[in-house]
């Protein structure tokens, strides 16, 4: 699966429940799919804010099954990150000043079995997620 919508907040939501219905094939439980979209909403809201710091932009969103295992795959062509180790810390932000707690990949990291980021400063940032869930093969 894969979609491209436009940085906007209004597009988080549309984000969550678009991969909640492509992954309910692998027949997860309630919690197991709160947690993906908990992740999918941090993902997304750190491109639109972070990212494409509140201008617009492409979010594409992508999503694999392979047996039980999900894989999420979040790609803005924002501004990039730096230094990703540093950004991952928990608590870490650079926006301070506007509520944010620096929590986002650190829920990432919890609610997904594997989370891994890849970016560079002037080209955007992809996030990477794996779950495993379900009970059968999909
Ligand atoms: P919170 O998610 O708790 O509201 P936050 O977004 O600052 O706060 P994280 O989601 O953990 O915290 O992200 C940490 C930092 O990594 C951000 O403050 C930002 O500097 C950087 N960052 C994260 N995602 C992106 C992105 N897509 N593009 C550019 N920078 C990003
Ligand atoms: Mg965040």
């Amino acid at each position: 699966m894969s979609v491209e919508m436009e940085s906007r907040s209004s597009n988080e939501q549309f984000a969550r429940v678009v991969t909640a219905v492509f992954l309910s094939r692998m027949d997860p439980t309630v919690e197991e799919l709160d947690d993906v979209k908990t992740a999918v909403s941090e993902a997304v809201t750190n491109c639109i804010i972070h990212g494409y710091e509140g201008g617009g932009g492409t979010i594409r969103l992508e999503a694999e099954i392979d047996g039980r295992e999900a894989t999420v795959r979040i790609t803005d062509q924002g501004v990039g990150i730096a230094d990703v180790k540093k950004a991952m810390e928990p608590l870490y932000t650079t926006k301070p000043s506007e509520e944010r707690s620096g929590m986002g990949f650190s829920f990432m990291e919890a609610f997904m079995d594997e989370l891994e980021v890849e970016s560079k400063p002037g080209e955007g940032t992809t996030v990477t997620m794996k779950k495993r869930m379900g009970k059968e093969e999909a």
